[in-house]
């Protein structure tokens, strides 16, 4: 993945109709506070053009940041702000929610987990409506300098265990501070454009068989 260009090219309140897009969303999910701004920034090569809370919890949008022309990265609302009233924490629920229902062109969700601390009820939530939702979680534990390499293999497990993940259940120990999973997250990245890619060759050529059909119908007609 090498990042040429990065646009934020929507941005949504939670009455806004979202974009129509033709390209393939990636979105990302978590607590607020987990370090969402941070890997986003990371990922785009930035220092701060997604918004890194002095207060957190401020984000009350959905952000689709517009990468290389080629796909979409969008930032959906930190979940969980403990100062914020229930009726406020209700409505970016059913943002993500709606989001996750009805957008047509996304293709994976990542949550992030703090890698310190066990999973919230809320983590917990997201995690299911991201399923119930058809997408697999691929989770990022995030602020990874802040523990002892010696307690990573357990961290993770404890984040696996307080999600209830399945076995194949991707997680990438992450940091903003050395940039480590970076490379991973990019993998998958790649990855996802390029199937997105075969798709859409698969779909032309079935398109160009069909139309070849039609035309070949159409000739018997006259002989
Ligand atoms: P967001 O609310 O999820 O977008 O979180 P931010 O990206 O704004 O980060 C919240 C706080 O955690 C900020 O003070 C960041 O500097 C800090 N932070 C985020 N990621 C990391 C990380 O990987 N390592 C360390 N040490 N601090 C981080």
């Amino acid at each position: 993945m090498v990042i040429k260009s990065v646009n934020l090219e929507t941005v949504c309140g939670i009455t806004s109709t979202f974009p129509d897009n033709v390209n393939i969303e990636i979105a990302f999910a978590g607590k607020s506070n987990v370090g969402k701004s941070s890997l986003i920034n990371a990922l785009m090569n930035r220092k701060s053009y997604a918004r890194i809370s002095a207060e957190p919890g401020k984000t009350q949008t959905i952000n689709f940041y517009n990468i290389n022309d080629e796909f979409y990265m969008v930032d959906l609302p930190g979940y969980g702000y403990a100062k914020a009233n229930e009726e406020v924490k209700a409505k970016w629920g059913k943002m993500i929610e709606r989001y996750l229902h009805q957008s047509i062109k996304l293709r994976a969700v990542f949550l992030l987990i703090d890698i310190r601390h066990t999973p919230s009820e809320n983590d917990r939530l997201m995690y299911d409506w991201v399923l119930s939702n058809g997408y697999k979680p691929i989770i990022i534990a995030t602020k990874l300098d802040k523990i002892n390499r010696s307690q990573i293999q357990k961290n993770v497990k404890i984040v696996k265990e307080g999600l209830g993940v399945d076995k194949d259940t991707i997680v990438i120990p992450f940091s903003s501070e050395t940039k480590q999973g970076k490379e991973e997250v990019y993998q998958i990245m790649d990855e996802l454009l390029k199937e997105e890619k075969l798709m859409e060759e698969e779909l032309r050529e079935e398109e160009a068989r069909e139309e070849a059909e039609e035309e070949e119908l159409q000739n018997d007609e006259f002989r």
